[in-house]
């Protein structure tokens, strides 16, 4: 008889956790998955995916716009935000199914509870009071979004988890934050033709980005109308007597709005998970603490994604479970690979960016040789759009590798995901300045900047 019910227990049924129990599993392993909500996770069910679709609703605005400079008489045309949220939902529904598809065929267990752990090897199903037993453990529970309890009000904002299902689409909002979340609802949120805002406490939007892309993308979203207040934060929501929020900020301004949500940043979904009776250590934010193979302190039990706090991306949380079962089950240890990840912000234009920005190469690397192009892309020359793409690569002046590469303007991720390969492949600037251009379009640019805009030597610009 197996001395445990399971050989393998995950705990969160999202990208990292899925994938570690589906692969498991059709290793011939005996897992069991518990899930509490949907099977998907945040990217599935109220995060990457649903976040895209309605990224693409909101730039229907601009596309008809568009169409008249293109020879089209686009007659009246009218937004249904309801219609939209259950399309939405039925697609979300259909790849939970796939998700869940996925783990049955493979032979896992799906448990449909929330599962807390007693100790090292035992976990308890809350749903049935079900107590079951693994000789390994995975905590794949996710993030949340940081409620900012300290902001008096906070339970008037709303947080992405609400912003895919509101009854109705807000006339006005505001919204708090400068990374991801709030810089692509902004953009969603104000192509469906809502009055939007948007408060950040630094200096510019978007802090760990590139500069040229953190200044291009502010400048874009005010020219559409997106009002941006940096160095700002709010200091408390309440009701407004006649309907609607009214928001003060730290340096004295008075916002009434329709509803403000709050993007600050997500926290790991560790509360009340048992970690503390299995004796999992974890950080001062409540992430579980991790070596290079995830494993926890506790010898059985590992963690994947954005529980652990690592990278909070859905393709990193997949390679960490892949990584998981090379280690555990394959004999093959191995550790996650975070160097030049590829990522894209799906504000409009989107950012598509790997590797490190200017600032960032510029404190590593003695003297660096910058390409830089700006210019306004094919489509906009029949349209009278003013956009601007920004191509730009971060060379090391020794040794002629390409350091970083950071596009802002139409499809940049699709970019990003081909940059990547290069970067990753260790190509250098003559690399790119061999490959042949693909005519006309905006990504030849990146093959074509044969001099450089500047040099930047001992951190300063010359
Ligand atoms: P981010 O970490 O990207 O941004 C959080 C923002 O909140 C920052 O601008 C930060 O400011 C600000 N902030 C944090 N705390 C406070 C505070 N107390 N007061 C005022 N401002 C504050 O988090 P998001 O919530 O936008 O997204 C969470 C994660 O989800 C991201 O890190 C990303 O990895 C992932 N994600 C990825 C997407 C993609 O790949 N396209 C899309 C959406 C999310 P500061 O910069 O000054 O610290």
């Amino acid at each position: 008889m197996a001395a445990y019910d399971y050989d393998l227990f995950v705990i969160g049924g999202g990208s990292g956790g899925v994938r570690a129990a589906r692969v498991a599993a059709s290793l011939g392993k005996r897992v069991g998955i518990a899930e509490e909500y949907r099977f998907g996770g945040t990217c599935v069910i109220r995060g990457c995916v649903p976040k895209k679709l309605l990224v693409y609703a909101s730039q229907y605005t601009e596309h008809f716009e568009d169409a008249v400079g293109y020879g089209w008489e686009v007659g009246e045309s009218s937004f249904d935000w309801k219609r939209l949220v259950a399309a939405k939902d039925r697609e979300i529904a259909r790849l939970e199914g796939l998700y869940r598809r996925g783990l049955e065929n493979s032979g896992a267990e799906i448990v449909a509870s929330r599962a807390e752990l007693i100790d090292a090897h035992t976990v308890r199903l809350l749903k049935s009071g079900k107590t079951v037993t693994a000789e390994r453990i995975v905590i794949a529970t996710g993030g949340t979004p940081n409620p900012h309890a300290a902001l008096p009000g906070h339970d008037l904002c709303i947080s992405s988890n609400e912003a895919f299902d509101l009854d109705e689409l807000p006339r006005s909002i505001l919204i708090a934050g400068g990374g991801y979340i709030a810089v692509e609802f902004a953009n969603i949120f104000h192509g469906l033709g809502v009055d939007t805002t948007l408060i950040y406490r630094g200096v510019e939007i978007l802090s760990r980005f590139d500069q040229d892309m953190r200044q291009g993308l502010h400048k874009a979203m005010v020219e559409k109308g997106i009002r941006i207040i940096l160095t700002d934060v709010i200091n408390e929501v309440t009701r407004a007597p006649a309907g609607g929020l009214i928001a003060k900020t730290k340096e004295g301004a008075t916002l009434a709005v329709d509803t403000v949500m709050l993007a600050l940043g997500r926290d790991p979904n560790t509360g009340g998970l048992g970690l503390d009776a299995a004796g999992v250590e974890t950080d001062e934010r409540g992430a579980v603490v991790v070596d290079e193979n995830s494993r926890t302190n506790v010898k059985n039990i590992y963690a994947l994604g954005d529980v652990t706090n690592r990278v909070q991306l859905t393709p990193v949380a997949i390679h960490e479970a892949m990584c998981f079962i090379e280690t555990v089950y394959k004999d093959n240890p191995t550790s996650p690979d975070y160097d030049l990840i590829p990522t894209a912000v799906f504000s409009q234009p989107e950012i598509g960016t790997v590797g490190l920005s200017e600032e960032e190469a510029a404190g590593r690397y003695p003297e660096l040789e910058i390409y830089r192009a700006e210019f306004r892309p094919m489509k906009a020359t029949l349209t009278g759009r003013t956009e601007k793409t920004i191509m730009k690569l971060v060379v090391d002046a020794a040794s002629r590798k390409v350091l970083g590469a950071h596009v802002l303007g139409h499809d940049s991720g699709e970019m990003a995901q081909l940059l990547g390969i290069a970067l990753k492949a260790g190509a250098t600037k003559d690399v790119f300045d061999r490959t042949m251009a693909v005519h006309p379009t905006a990504s030849e640019e990146l093959v074509t900047m044969y001099t450089p805009s500047y040099r930047v030597k001992n951190g300063e610009r010359v």
